[in-house]
């Protein structure tokens, strides 16, 4: 299956966060998308690796997407180094995506930076024809995506482009609360409460897509960074 969009991050809930409502446009619109986990979110404080599979399948069924999969990159400790960077090399040459989206290159948690980097470099390397990998047995074609951005996250980072996503917050919203572990907790729950399982940041996850869409007179929007300086062939494209 060859992707339009793919979105790849650290933990499953991240693409939801970042770029739920972007995933839900263009699911909509007839592209395929998918979403790829480099981990399976194993050291989250709340729930456990099957909680969060079970979670991370229904929010993908939410947005719509094509695929989803999971490369069990280890929580907390994967590294940047070759057999990461080969894995998820395979998987860009397997789905071909004209567009990845990753996490942002700095924010709170440590992970989402050092993914950053890792899926950067990585989907540099994917393009080079030197690098032999197969799949089933047969070798893979290099392959490097023509556009790769970062998502915003908790930290706020100025974005290059806003996404207005007014259509398709609640579809967003419903795919966030897919994650019964992480987000909304009930007070009494037995598992220690964390600043996510809050209902404040729910609330505040929709106040950053309000003020975001604000600065371009929709009511919400995502924002991505990009590495490089971002064309368009249409002006009237922009709003
Ligand atoms: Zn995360």
């Amino acid at each position: 299956m060859k992707l339009d969009l793919l979105v790849m991050t650290v933990h499953p809930d991240d693409a939801e966060l970042g770029a739920g409502g972007t995933i839900a446009k263009y699911v909509a619109e007839g592209k395929t998308v998918g979403i790829i986990d480099l981990t399976r979110g194993e050291l989250g404080t709340r729930g456990t690796a099957e909680t969060r599979r079970d979670e991370a399948e229904k929010a993908a069924s939410i947005l719509g997407v094509h695929m989803r999969e999971n490369l069990a990159l280890r929580d907390g400790f994967f590294r940047n180094d070759e057999e990461s960077q080969l894995q998820i090399i395979r998987a860009v040459r397997k789905y071909q995506p004209e567009i990845v989206i990753t996490n942002a290159l700095d924010d709170r948690h440590p992970d989402h930076g050092r993914a950053s980097v890792l899926v950067n470099d990585a989907l540099f390397l994917s393009g080079l024809r030197r690098i032999a990998t197969t799949l089933d047995g047969k070798e893979q074609e290099a392959f490097r995506p023509r556009l790769q951005l970062q998502l915003i996250q908790d930290k706020y980072i100025q974005p290059d482009i806003l996404m207005d996503i007014t259509a398709f917050w609640s579809i967003k919203e419903k795919a966030i609360l897919a994650y019964t572990t992480q987000f909304n907790a009930v007070a009494d729950d037995a598992e220690p409460q964390t600043y996510i399982s809050n209902p404040d940041f729910m609330e505040s996850t929709k106040g950053r897509a309000a003020e975001l869409g604000r600065s371009i007179q929709v009511r919400y929007a995502e924002g991505f960074t990009a590495r490089k300086i971002l064309g368009v062939t249409d002006l009237f494209h922009l709003i």
